[in-house]
């Protein structure tokens, strides 16, 4: 494999027990969708940024990779006993996997990651081998004794966040060589091997999820300037006989299938559509246009999932579906579990946010005569305000 030129390395190995959770928070819900998957958008956002690596418990690395399916993470790596141990194994994995020239090192419980923090540590590297965001202290700190201590001098002191951006080769030596007791960060086993570093402007939503509340506060602060958008898709192909009929993402015996450039899934095309409307991001025909002989015969689950990485890539998240399907037959009462639990696992979403409904049009119209079968989908989406 060829070096990555930045890589981002996500620490998600904690338990989490501190935040009050029966789950660790890197799987706790924010908006919709897991803490964990907020910085991995986060970083897939920036163009930067090559590589995406994820370090978990051992003991989660199944719950990590369902999390995170169809987000483009290029490797996932089980963690170590202590966080430096977990950092390490990320590095190791990135180096024999070709390596990067830099790589940002984040916690998972940090979500609240933003461009501009990444862009400033990334500049910040063409001077130094290191750089950490950071904040001013803004209370009064003073020693808790019983009843309240002396104050401690906060002059010249900073809250020091992640993610900590390194160049790659020091950062991995600085790991081999260290020897000391836990250190707090990877920018102390920097220091520690000589390397300096920078401070950029940190971000207060880059806050730790720690105590028990802040997942609840962090929601408020990162879905404030969300909107809830809807969209609609409707589509309608006509049977065809010879082709097996494809209808949401399953095939359905029947007579006859449906005409089309692609598997002709009309209930998987109206859904794309609502997908796309809520995001106004134009419609199935413009993303997969019918003339390219790519799509030709073409699964439509791809349709789909292009729609929900494009989701994913605007750090939204899907809130409800509401598909109709038009025919006199096949029926789809008998498929409809099926239906909803093909379409939640393209959309990477519980089945209990998918509903598949069917109904005639009373022999009236194309559809009453069996000519075809149309498709009208509503889709329901929280996303980030431009
Ligand atoms: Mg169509």
């Amino acid at each position: 494999m060829t070096e990555c030129r930045t890589a981002a390395l996500i620490v998600a190995a904690g338990l989490g027990k501190r935040a009050g959770l029966e789950r660790p928070k890197q799987f706790a819900p924010i908006g919709g969708k897991p803490v964990i998957a907020h910085s991995v958008d986060a970083f897939a956002a920036a163009p930067a940024i090559g590589a995406i690596w994820v370090v978990a418990g051992e003991e989660q690395l199944q719950e990590m990779q369902a999390a995170l399916a169809g987000r483009g993470v290029a490797g996932l790596v089980a963690g170590g006993a202590t966080r430096r141990e977990s950092v390490r194994n990320g590095l190791i994995a990135i180096e024999a996997a070709g390596g990067a020239e830099l790589v940002l090192i984040h916690d998972a419980a940090r979500p609240g990651l933003g461009p501009a923090v990444i862009h400033r540590l990334i500049a910040a590297l063409e001077r130094h081998p290191g750089a950490v965001p950071v904040l001013p202290v803004a209370d009064t700190l003073a020693r808790a004794e019983g009843h309240l201590g002396g104050v401690a001098d906060r002059d010249g002191l900073v809250r020091v966040q992640t993610p900590q951006a390194f160049r790659f080769d020091a950062i991995l030596a600085a790991h081999r060589a260290w020897q000391g007791p836990e250190p707090t960060d990877d920018a102390q086993m920097l220091r520690a091997a000589g390397g300096t570093v920078d401070m950029v402007e940190g971000d207060p939503r880059l806050q730790k999820l720690t105590f028990p509340g802040d997942i609840e506060r962090m929601e408020a602060v990162l879905t404030s300037s969300w909107s809830v958008r809807t969209g609609t898709g409707f589509d309608v192909h006509r049977f065809e006989a010879g082709r097996p009929l494809m209808l949401c993402g399953i095939h359905v015996p029947h007579a006859q299938g449906l005409a089309g450039h692609s598997d002709a899934d009309v209930a998987l095309h109206a859904l794309t559509d609502a997908l796309l409307g809520a995001m106004a991001e134009g419609d199935i025909g413009s993303h997969f246009p019918p003339t390219d002989a790519r799509w030709k015969n073409a699964d439509s689950a791809s349709f789909v999932e292009h729609a929900r990485d494009l989701l994913a890539a605007r750090g939204g998240s899907l809130t409800h579906v509401d598909l109709t399907i038009i025919c006199e037959a096949p029926k789809i009462g008998p498929h409809r579990e099926a239906m909803r639990a093909r379409i939640a696992q393209l959309l990477r979403v519980e089945p209990e946010r998918i509903s598949v409904k069917a109904t005639t049009t009373e022999r009236l119209g194309f559809t009453g005569r069996g000519e075809g079968i149309a498709a009208q989908a509503i889709a329901t989406i929280r996303i980030p305000d431009l």
